[in-house]
């Protein structure tokens, strides 16, 4: 499979735009447009995204490909005219899509994540969700459907996705004429913004006529207010995936009835009660230690994420010759990695236990490859040992959890 090796050239690509990004940022003296801690944040949730979808996207591709060869509608051939249809009918499903995911509970659970992020900028584009993908995808069926060939289809949704990348920066101001047709970074800017003149506006990816359309078009003005009108006080990895989820199920069980609970589940994300969050931050997340500080060991994070993208980028080049075992063993050394980020950012009393399970997880590997399954006791003992005769817990706290003395 061909995009698969192509696949792996765009995590450089990020970065290497997301380098561009911030040289001019510093040339120009606009350090507001980056926060260490988000742009973290951003690009964890995007690895993660990328990860997983190296297990998923041959399925979505079959899907396709079921789809045309099942129960097409049209036999759409492949014409220079097709493709510009094509097109049109990507950024059409696309607006639907991305409209209802805004004004659905259950959609908006995965794309909620996506505007966490009070700043805009590449990291903010990189802030997608393997859930978020999967119900794009089954919103992409529509294509194949109609009669679209699956090969082209593919091949436009990576155009469609990278141009959506480049309309997450602030370096581009108002091009007003070009807002007639195109989504410019200041249009979709616009669509990030929490500002009660912005709310729900400016869903298109790539054309800007479908909102003109539909009347959700809204021009910039004032700068806008990046981020959520409710914003989530969280870098918790699995919290920040997860947290609109349990929003719904909690609503779905204080409401009574079935009208309400389909509400809870398929009704508008307005309508959610604002005091559920709050409750359920105090059930999972109350071990912060320092919830008001920042961290100043920031290399540590950095090169957690480096590592990261090296070898997710690796892995996304091999992936195909490699064992399921594995395959299994970079999904959960990356996953456990970001959580990790994340909980350092949050600085969780639990991370140092997490830090142990990964240094295990990665002996374990190799006594297996090595077929020394019975020394997995090895790494174990000497851990403890460590532990008990270096106390490494309080060196890791002073050393990697030190902190800033003020904001
Ligand atoms: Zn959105
Ligand atoms: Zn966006």
């Amino acid at each position: 499979m061909e995009h698969i090796n192509f696949l792996a050239f765009a995590m450089p690509a990020f970065f290497l735009f997301l380098f561009i990004e911030y040289k001019i940022v510093q040339r120009k003296k606009r350090p507001e447009i980056f926060n260490y801690e988000s742009s973290v944040s951003n690009i964890s949730i995007g690895i993660a995204e990328r990860l997983i979808n190296l297990f998923i996207a041959a399925s979505f591709y079959q899907l396709y490909d079921y789809i045309y060869d099942h129960y097409r509608i049209f036999d759409i051939p492949s014409t220079i005219l097709v493709w510009l249809g094509l097109i049109l009918a990507t950024d059409f499903v696309w607006y639907w899509y991305h409209r209802l995911g805004h004004e659905v509970n259950f959609f908006w659970a995965a794309h909620i994540v996506h505007h966490h992020s009070e700043e805009f900028n590449f990291t903010a584009a990189a802030r997608i969700t393997t859930f978020q993908a999967i119900i794009r995808t089954g919103f992409w069926c529509v294509l194949p459907f109609i009669g679209f060939r699956p090969k082209m289809v593919i091949t436009m949704l990576i155009v469609h996705g990278a141009y959506s990348f480049f309309t997450h920066t602030q370096l581009i101001g108002k091009i007003k004429w070009l807002e007639y047709i195109f989504v410019t970074p200041s249009v979709h800017g616009v669509h990030h913004a929490s500002d009660e003149k912005y709310l729900d506006k400016n869903y298109g990816d790539m054309f800007t006529f479908w909102d003109h359309l539909f009347g959700t078009f809204q021009t910039e003005e004032e700068k806008p207010k990046y981020g959520l009108t409710h914003p989530l006080k969280s870098y918790s990895f699995l919290w920040q995936h997860f947290h609109y989820y349990f929003e719904i199920c909690e609503l779905w069980k204080r409401s009574k009835g079935f009208k309400e609970k389909w509400k809870a589940v398929f009704g508008s994300p307005a309508h959610m009660d604002q005091d559920i969050r709050p409750i359920l931050e105090k059930r999972f997340l109350q071990d912060k230690a320092n919830p008001n500080q920042r961290l100043r060991f920031k290399n540590y994070l950095y090169i957690q994420l480096g590592v990261s993208t090296l070898i997710l980028t690796a892995f996304t080049y091999y992936f195909e010759f490699l064992s399921a075992f594995d395959k299994v063993f970079v999904l959960f050394f990356i996953l456990i990695t970001l959580v990790n980020c994340g909980a350092l950012l949050e600085q969780r009393k639990w991370i140092y236990y997490l830090e142990y399970a990964r240094i295990y997880m990665v002996a374990v590997y190799f006594l297996y490859e090595k077929n020394l399954t019975s020394f997995f006791f090895i790494p174990l003992a000497i851990m403890i040992f460590a532990e008990q005769l270096f106390s490494l817990s309080k060196r890791y706290q002073n050393v990697v959890l030190q902190l800033e003395t003020s904001e």
